[in-house]
């Protein structure tokens, strides 16, 4: 199996709002530091956080769910995110948001399946045979090509080397073909499905053949994509590393299930190990009662990553029921196996903090006084609004010829837009004037 050329598929991540967050910020003990590691103040909620992540090291997090619940911009993005850094880059993590599922092409259970298995790590570890001497001949040998199509294909390459026990040839297949050209050293992988390991010529024992291990890390999801291929042929196995085939069939359950088997063998085998990941669900209200049922049977599989869901909803509509409301818009049966972290609003000394340190990241001089103001109106809108303010009002700074950005810029940047809840109070009050 050649997991080596499973290609990773982690998502890339639009954190840029995130990234001054560099973990949670605990000491030894596992207590929260005021201000550290970019995170700032929700001490309860980042020392939960780190037990979580504790229990997720430990391995006894797989399957079960936390939930991180509290109003807009209190954090709950910033948290999950430091979890993950927390975790290292081992460990998967694959952030979603609750309306990705809906699409007119893909079935909404089939989303959510596919970010489960993006958060399913596991890690191969494999003995990779070394031979070792100078390399005195390297002659590819062509055959026609078997698909029919024009050319010819290099079935093997016979390679000389010179060790200290005299020259050998070695027949090697065109996938070790680019490790052989390396002067004086060529790499063979010789495991239990590489059938073309047979055709070795043996060499002698000794300073000459090194066994290596090397330890792989790939998700459920890579191994699905680098298997999905092109109807009818051949048997699942072979087919494993043979990727990136320009026709692609869906993947399906069948394949999935195949694809367990064989990770589920390795596991007995001692030859992988399962890293469960974090799956991150942002908004999970936006999610249906169909994907509920599917999330909670998921959870219950073997293989299953923890999941963090956030919502800073209350009370609501669980989506595609015609009026069963429940908290966070999550059926009371799943939300019952969730462990529920809440996330509190910030005093505007916090606000004050998060704003200097996001000024910083994103190289803006702010001036102590339009800090405590943008604090003021982070209090009264949230969070998210008064850090938004910062790039237009250095902008209009910048205009104005001013180095800093100055409480003037704030006021006049905060005239200019409006933040959710003023938007709405204005719907509200003028409703008569706009389309119904
Ligand atoms: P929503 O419910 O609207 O999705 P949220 O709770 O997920 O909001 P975030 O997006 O995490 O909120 O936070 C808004 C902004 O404030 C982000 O840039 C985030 O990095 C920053 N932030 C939030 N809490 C903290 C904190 N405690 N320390 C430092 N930065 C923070």
């Amino acid at each position: 199996m050649k997991i080596e050329e499973v290609k990773s598929t982690t998502k890339t991540q639009r954190i840029a709002t995130h990234s001054h967050v560099k973990g949670l910020g605990l000491d030894e003990a596992g207590n929260a530091k005021q201000s550290a590691c970019g995170l700032v103040g929700q001490e309860a909620a980042r020392e939960a956080c780190g037990i979580i992540v504790d229990l997720i090291r430990s391995k006894k997090m797989s399957g079960r769910a936390v939930l991180l619940a509290g109003p807009p911009g209190t954090g709950k993005t910033a948290l999950a995110l430091a979890m993950a850094q927390e975790l290292g880059n081992k460990v998967p993590f694959c952030p979603m948001v609750g309306s990705e599922v809906y699409s007119t092409e893909i079935k909404k259970t089939e989303v959510l399946m596919e970010n489960f298995r993006r958060a399913i790590g596991l890690r191969i570890k494999e003995t990779k045979e070394v031979y070792e001497g100078e390399v005195t001949e390297l002659t590819p040998c062509e055959t026609e090509n078997p698909m029919g199509g024009y050319g010819k294909t290099i079935s093997h390459v016979i390679i000389g080397l010179k060790t200290g026990k005299g020259t050998k040839q070695l027949k090697l297949d065109p996938t070790n073909s680019g490790a052989v050209k390396r002067q004086g050293r060529c790499d063979t992988f010789a495991t239990e499905f590489d059938l073309e390991a047979e055709e070795y010529v043996p060499l002698p024992k000794g300073d000459v053949h090194k066994k290596k291990e090397i330890v792989q890390d790939v998700t459920l999801h890579d191994l699905d994509i680098a298997n999905a291929r092109p109807q009818g042929g051949q048997d699942i196995l072979s087919m494993m590393g043979q990727l990136m085939k320009p026709k692609k069939t869906e993947i399906t359950d069948k394949l999935r299930n195949e694809i367990n088997k064989v990770v589920n063998r390795y596991i007995d085998q001692g030859v992988a190990e399962l890293v469960p990941g974090v799956l991150f669900v942002d908004e999970v209200h936006m999610l249906d009662i169909e994907c509920f049922t599917y999330l909670h049977r998921a959870l219950e599989s073997t293989i299953a990553p923890i999941v963090v869901f956030a919502s800073n909803r209350g009370n609501c509509l669980i989506r595609g029921t015609e009026d069963i409301c429940s908290p966070h818009g999550i059926p009371l049966d799943l939300l019952d196996r969730v462990m529920i972290i809440r996330t509190m609003l910030y005093t505007s000394q916090e606000m004050k903090q998060i704003i200097k340190i996001r000024s910083q990241t994103e190289g803006i001089t702010v001036s102590e006084e339009a800090l405590t103001h943008l604090a003021e109106i982070g209090t009264k809108t949230t969070l998210r609004y008064a850090v938004q303010l910062l790039t237009p009002a250095s902008l209009l700074g910048r205009v104005q010829g001013k180095e800093n950005v100055e409480r003037e810029q704030i006021e006049e940047i905060n005239e200019l837009f409006y933040d959710a809840k003023s938007s709405a109070k204005i719907l509200q009050d003028q409703h008569h004037k706009f389309m119904k």
